[in-house]
């Protein structure tokens, strides 16, 4: 038997960075990339001891976090940035969601007035403010479509004129209640203030990030099931994802 192609999910600082469920989506992914026949491994990436595992990543994800869990990877992300780049450069795709999206930008500016450097790969800066940015939240995206999740955020986070927005706000406040742009694209990173987890109601941008693995990877240009079984496994997720999706727009903000 032929050795099943993998797929490493990295998860940037899943101790500090992972709140509203968002290492779902590094589950969701392993789950999804198994049904498409893939051998699907998580690794969590903490410090530049796990260098390798970093640089093993096909798919990179991170969540969000508290203000005092962002300042406490700080020094780790910064020791990480040339590898990330690195990857970034080399279109690995990535899903960076509220804490992480932000020190993916240049900085985040926090109440008391510091600016956590951030690493820069989006062309954007954040700033806290008094206002939470809090409940449902769906956008258009041109690339995928409608995206349903729920924000929880007060930096409020200002993209160049340089830096694509991943979609416009439908209902909700995105990057910063005013401009109506929702998260950031570059290479192939998403960054989104999108919790739920995000995947779980997003199939499509999972699929999206799976696939831009195998693309890279193995030159794979289409993701299919891998056997019967897996294929109605599919349906069944699915449909059930879509009656997830129809109550959620129907929620109020
Ligand atoms: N501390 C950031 C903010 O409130 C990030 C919050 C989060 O990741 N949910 O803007």
């Amino acid at each position: 038997m032929t050795k099943k192609q993998t797929i490493n999910i990295v998860q940037l600082f899943p101790d500090q960075m992972n709140i509203y469920g968002d290492d779902g989506n590094a589950q969701i992914l392993r789950r999804r990339g198994s049904l498409y026949g893939y051998e699907t491994n998580v690794l969590a990436y903490n410090s530049m001891d796990d260098q390798a595992v970093l640089q093993s990543a096909d798919i990179l994800v991170g969540g969000g976090g508290q203000d005092s869990g962002q300042r406490a990877i700080l020094s780790e992300l910064a020791r990480a940035r040339d590898d990330i780049m690195a990857l970034a450069h080399d279109k690995v795709p990535m899903l960076m969601i509220c804490g992480l999206y932000q020190l993916f930008g240049h900085y985040f500016a926090t109440k008391d007035g510091d600016h956590l450097a951030g690493i820069g790969l989006f062309d954007m800066t954040t700033t806290a403010s008094d206002k939470r940015l809090i409940g449902n939240i769906r956008i258009n995206s041109d690339q995928f479509g409608e995206l349903i999740g729920y924000e929880n955020h007060s930096g409020l986070t200002n993209l160049t004129d340089n830096q694509p927005a991943l979609g416009k706000v439908i209902s909700g406040y995105g990057n910063d209640d005013q401009s109506g742009r929702e998260g950031a694209i570059r290479y192939a990173a998403v960054g989104t203030y999108l919790h739920g987890p995000v995947l779980s109601k997003n199939p499509v941008l999972a699929d999206w990030l799976l696939l831009r693995a195998v693309q890279r990877k193995y030159g794979t240009t289409k993701l299919t099931a891998f056997n019967p079984d897996n294929a109605k496994t599919l349906v069944i997720i699915d449909r059930q994802i879509e009656l997830a999706r129809q109550s959620a727009s129907r929620r109020p903000q």
